[in-house]
C-alpha cells in the first residue's frame, strides 16, 4: 500500500491530520478547530459528530496533498478523558460529549469519597475520585439524557473516548479503545486485561456500553475503504500525554517529559511496575503490546502558561509571552520577588484546591522584570517539587525533555536544568504528541521492530541545556520559593 504514517490528533480545542515518512519527516499537516460548548459554569462539551467529520476532512487533505508514498497505517492521539455516547446500531451520537475539564460531576465524586472509596480506587485504577476522569460522566449521560438510557436499555448504547469514536467510525462498527486511554477512566484495573466488573457497578457504567481493550500498538483494525480509499491498517492509538512520553523517546525506567503549555504535565516511565503513589500521583498505562504493559506515573501542575498569560492579558506587564524571557535575561536576579502561582489552587504533589497565589517579596525596586523573572523561576520550582514526589514515591527522573509551548523559552529550559540539577533536552521537532502515535504505528505496521527503533530512526536531533547553578544559589531559590508557598 504505501510506506508513510498517517496520524489523526484529536485535541480539545482542534483536531488535526499530520502525515509522517517512515524516517520521521513531517509530509504534511492539516488542522480545523472544533467548537466548544459551555452550556453551563463548569460544563463542557463538544459535537462528537464535528469531531468526526473535521477529523476526516483534513485525514483526507493530509492524503490527496501528499501523492508520493501512500499511506501504510493510521495512528490516533486525542483528548484523554472524555466521554463520547453513541447508537451501535446508526452510528450516531445521543448526545453532546463531556469534556475532561468539566466539572458537573464534583458532588458524585464528593459523596463516593465521603464513602470511602477513594484509597480503592487509588490502589486498583492508579487514579483519584476527581470528575476529571470518565466514569462519572458516563454515568451522568445515563441518569440525564433520555436518548442514552434508552440506547442502553435497547442494548444498543456504547461509551468511548474520543479515540474509541473515531475507531468506530473509520471501521465503520468496530467497539475498541487502547489501554492507555482505557486506563484514565476509572473503570480499568492497572492490573486488568479488561474493564473490571467491580468499578462499573462502583460508578454505575453497564460494561456491555464498553469498548474492548486493545493494545496502543499492534495490528489493532482496519479502515473502511470508503473514508481514505483504502482499507488503511490502525496500528496505532494512545492518549496525549502518553503520546507525547513516547514521541519524546522516554522508553525506559525513569524517562520523563514534562510538557509546559496552558498548565503542565510530567509523565515518567515506570518500567513493567505498576505504579503506587503516596503523593497523590497518578498511575497509568503508557503503553501495552501483546497484553505487556509499561506504566507511568504522572503528576500535573495546573497553571504554566497560564501564567505568562495572566501577567499579559489581566495586568498588562508584558505584550506576547516570548517577550518575558528578554526580560528575565535583563537583570541578575528577581530580586527576591517570588510567585507562587497557585491561581486556581494547586495540584500536584500539594492538591490544595483552596490554596490561591502569592507574590512575595516586593520592594519598590520591582517591576517589570523583575515579575516575568519570577513568573519563569515559578515553572522551575513546581517543577523541583514534582521531582522530588516522583523520587519517593519511587520514580527517580534520570533526566527531563520538555516541550509544549513555554519550552520555546530558552532562559526558562536553562533555570529548569539548573534549579533540578539535571540536564534538560528539548527537541528541534516540538510536536511529541503527533510523533508519538506516529511510532506507534510505524511499529505496530511492523515498519520498524519496535517503539526504540522507531525512536532512533524518527527523532530529530535536540537542545540539551546542561546545570551550571552554584548550590548556594541553588538553595536560597528553594527557600525563597518554600517560605512563599507556606503563605499561599
Ligand atoms: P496548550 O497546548 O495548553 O494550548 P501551548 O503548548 O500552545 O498550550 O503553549 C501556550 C502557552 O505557552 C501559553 O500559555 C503562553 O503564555 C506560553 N508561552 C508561549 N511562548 C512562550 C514563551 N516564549 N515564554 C513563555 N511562555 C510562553
Amino acid at each position: 500500500m504505501g510506506e508513510n504514517i498517517l496520524v489523526l490528533d484529536a485535541g480539545t480545542t482542534s483536531t488535526r491530520a499530520m502525515l509522517f515518512a517512515p524516517d520521521g519527516r513531517l509530509l504534511g499537516v492539516a488542522q480545523k478547530e472544533l467548537t466548544q460548548h459551555y452550556p453551563r459554569p463548569g460544563w463542557v462539551e463538544h459535537d462528537a459528530a464535528e469531531i468526526w467529520s473535521r477529523t476526516l476532512a483534513c485525514a483526507r487533505s493530509v492524503c490527496a496533498e501528499a501523492t508520493d508514498g501512500g499511506v501504510a497505517a493510521i495512528g490516533i492521539t486525542n483528548q484523554r478523558e472524555t466521554v463520547v455516547a453513541w447508537d451501535k446500531a446508526t452510528g450516531e451520537p445521543l448526545a453532546r460529549a463531556i469534556v475532561w475539564q468539566d466539572r458537573r460531576t464534583a458532588d458524585v465524586c464528593a459523596k463516593l469519597k465521603e464513602a470511602g472509596h477513594e484509597d480503592e480506587v487509588q490502589r486498583r485504577t492508579g487514579l483519584l475520585l476527581d470528575p476529571y476522569f470518565s466514569a462519572t460522566k458516563m454515568r451522568w449521560l445515563l441518569d440525564h439524557e433520555g436518548p442514552v438510557r434508552a440506547a442502553a436499555q435497547r442494548g444498543a448504547l456504547a461509551f468511548g473516548t474520543v479515540e474509541s469514536w473515531l475507531v468506530f467510525k473509520l471501521t465503520g462498527g468496530e467497539h475498541l479503545s487502547d489501554a492507555s486511554n482505557a486506563s484514565r477512566t476509572l473503570l480499568l484495573a492497572l492490573d486488568g486485561a479488561q474493564f473490571d466488573l467491580g468499578l462499573c457497578e462502583l460508578f454505575g457504567v453497564p460494561v456491555r456500553s464498553l469498548p474492548r481493550v486493545v493494545d496502543t500498538h499492534g495490528d489493532l483494525a482496519r479502515c473502511d475503504p470508503q473514508w481514505l480509499e483504502a482499507p488503511i491498517p490502525i496500528c496505532g492509538l494512545v492518549g496525549d500525554q502518553q503520546s507525547a512520553t513516547i514521541g519524546q523517546g522516554c522508553l525506559s525506567f525513569g524517562e520523563t517529559k514534562a510538557t509546559y503549555g496552558t498548565g503542565a504535565f510530567v509523565l515518567t516511565n515506570k518500567g513493567g511496575d505498576i505504579p503506587r503513589s503516596d503523593h497523590r500521583l497518578l498511575g497509568t498505562v503508557l503503553a501495552q503490546s501483546g497484553g505487556v504493559r509499561t506504566y507511568a506515573l504522572e503528576g500535573s501542575v495546573f497553571v504554566a502558561g497560564s501564567l505568562i498569560q495572566w501577567l499579559r492579558d489581566s495586568l498588562g506587564l508584558i505584550s506576547s509571552a516570548a517577550e518575558t524571557e528578554a526580560l528575565a535575561r535583563s537583570i541578575p536576579d528577581s530580586g527576591d520577588v517570588t510567585i507562587v502561582p497557585a491561581l486556581s489552587g494547586l495540584g500536584a504533589p500539594h492538591w490544595r484546591p483552596e490554596a490561591r497565589g502569592v507574590i512575595a517579596g516586593l520592594s519598590f525596586s520591582s517591576g517589570r522584570a523583575e515579575m516575568a523573572r519570577a513568573a519563569l523561576e515559578a515553572m522551575a520550582h513546581q517543577t523541583h517539587d514534582l521531582a522530588e514526589a516522583f523520587a519517593a514515591d519511587g520514580a527517580p527522573w534520570t533526566g527531563l525533555r520538555i516541550d509544549g509551548g513555554m519550552s520555546a523559552n530558552d532562559w526558562m529550559a536553562q533555570d529548569l536544568a539548573d534549579v533540578l540539577g539535571m540536564a534538560v533536552e528539548r527537541p528541534d521537532f516540538v510536536e511529541t504528541t503527533a510523533l508519538g502515535a506516529a511510532l506507534c504505528a510505524a511499529t505496530g505496521a511492523g515498519i520498524h521492530a519496535s517503539l526504540e527503533a522507531a525512536a532512533v530512526a524518527m527523532r530529530g536531533s535536540a537542545r540539551s541545556f546542561e546545570p551550571a547553578m552554584d548550590e548556594g544559589t541553588r538553595r536560597a531559590r528553594l527557600g525563597r520559593w518554600r517560605a512563599a508557598l507556606a503563605a499561599a
